[in-house]
């Protein structure tokens, strides 16, 4: 075993020692939630040591990072989640390597996603992402539509060809009545994801929880958490 599987096999087995603690504390059993490891910033090779550990969900937030990575690792069984502000032009590309997007956040990203999908010839997952502290009708400063923009959101997914609803992601707010709150955030965004699934119930996927929060995002109901800097290390700036 090289030092860098070592070290993340150590990483790996103390955070899902961490969602299976998580888990028993809420009463949920392990297989509720699924891992999702964020490479980004990360080589290929990183992804490759962790899926020989057994991790079958990464995740990108840049295309220019994620396309070549994804290309280097194309023969393992791997989902690939993009979880970064996207912008129409990179469509095309990420839609070549993921399987979910989980950052939809406007109707125009709605419509530049089903062509590409179409012209794949495949189906994209899609999470509505949302900015619990976003004004009405505004974006967040980190993308995501607020609340009571999901709805005309899931509409357009649902009325997309090559597209189909998952569900809903969040990132715990910095600022506004949530920071510093993980907890009541993700409450809030179980809320919706009830009010959604009232309409969709297989739009079930609640992907929130990152290193810091993993637990409360558990707590709250998550089926998905995403977690960096605790499997893969502190990554150096602009990540
Ligand atoms: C980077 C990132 C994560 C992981 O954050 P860590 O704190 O490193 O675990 C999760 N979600 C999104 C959207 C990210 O950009």
């Amino acid at each position: 075993m090289t030092d860098r599987t070592a070290e993340l096999a150590e990483n790996l087995a103390r955070v899902e020692a961490r969602i299976a603690a998580a888990c028993a504390a809420a009463g949920r059993a392990r297989e509720e939630v699924t891992l999702i490891v964020v490479t980004k910033t990360y080589p290929a090779s990183d992804v490759r040591i962790l899926h020989g550990l057994g991790v079958r969900h990464v995740a990108e937030n840049r295309d220019q990072d994620a396309a070549p990575k994804a290309a280097a690792c194309a023969d393992l069984d791997l989902a690939w989640h993009f979880v970064g502000q996207l912008q129409t032009n990179k469509v095309k590309s990420v839609v070549g390597y993921a399987d979910v997007v989980q950052s939809v956040d406007r109707p125009k990203l709605v419509s530049s996603l089903s062509a590409a999908a179409e012209r794949e010839e495949r189906e994209l997952g899609c999470l509505i992402q949302v900015a619990l502290d976003a004004e009405s009708g505004e974006r967040g400063d980190r993308g995501g539509v607020s609340p009571d923009g999901i709805e005309e959101l899931a509409a357009a997914v649902d009325a997309a060809p090559g597209l189909r609803l998952d569900g809903l992601m969040t990132v715990a707010p910095l600022a506004g009545p949530y920071a510093g709150e993980p907890r009541a955030a993700f409450d809030r965004l179980m809320d919706l994801s009830t009010a959604l699934r009232a309409t969709r119930p297989a739009a079930n996927m609640v992907s929130a929880g990152m290193s810091g929060d993993l637990e409360e995002a558990v707590a709250a109901g998550a089926t998905h958490v995403r977690v960096g800097t605790a499997v893969l290390g502190v990554r150096p700036k602009l990540g």
